[in-house]
């Protein structure tokens, strides 16, 4: 259930001071990857952004930001039975694609989503492992749109609530197994 998620997530999570710069701390998710309790638990509270209050599967698609995205949002689009579509950096897909650039702290960086990858009028749920600034999660909800879906939702284990991300991500409902 949703408080054992909370509770391996807490207790697997590394925080590594300074890395990679100076005033970051890193949130090292991969303990909890490699303890298949742990794992299982939190695909499953993630899962739970893409049901209705009946338990019923309330979207079509199931996104995942490269890189920690990919290894969350595909069980996630197993375990509710619905495909799974990645979100690249530039220039890795080999198809047409829409790209949408949006600023880091440092320079600005480009995302990608084949063009084909989700058809129009299809309902999205975002996954990724951390919610920092929120300007992935609004660069990618722009890819969704460019395609025509609509983005109901972003599922995350960890926001970073001390960065304001409900500032950009705005109507876009989050749903966090942690707050930091
Ligand atoms: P942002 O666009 O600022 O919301 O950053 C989100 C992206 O950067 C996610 O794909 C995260 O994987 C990664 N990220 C940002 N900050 C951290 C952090 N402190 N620890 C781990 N990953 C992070």
């Amino acid at each position: 259930d949703r408080s054992a998620a909370q509770e391996a997530l807490t207790r697997l999570t590394v925080d590594v001071p300074d890395w990679p710069e100076p005033g970051v701390t890193f949130k090292d998710i991969t303990p909890v990857l490699a303890d298949h309790h742990a794992f299982s638990a939190v695909i499953d509270a993630l899962a739970a952004a893409g049901r209705d209050d009946h338990g019923n599967v309330a979207v079509d698609k199931v996104v995942g930001m490269e890189a920690r995205g990919f290894i969350l949002a595909a069980p996630v689009a197993l375990a509710l039975g619905i495909g799974f579509v990645p979100v690249r950096k530039a220039g890795k897909l080999p198809r047409a694609a829409h790209a949408v650039s949006y600023s880091l702290e440092y320079g600005e960086a480009t995302l990608e989503v084949h063009r084909d990858a989700i058809a129009p009028g299809e309902r999205v749920l975002l996954v990724d492992d951390v919610l920092a600034t929120g300007g992935t999660v609004v660069a990618t909800r722009e890819l969704v749109e460019r395609c025509g879906g609509v983005a109901t939702g972003v599922a995350v284990l960890m926001e970073l609530g001390f960065l304001d991300p409900r500032k950009v991500t705005g109507d876009l409902p989050v749903s966090t197994l942690l707050t930091i």
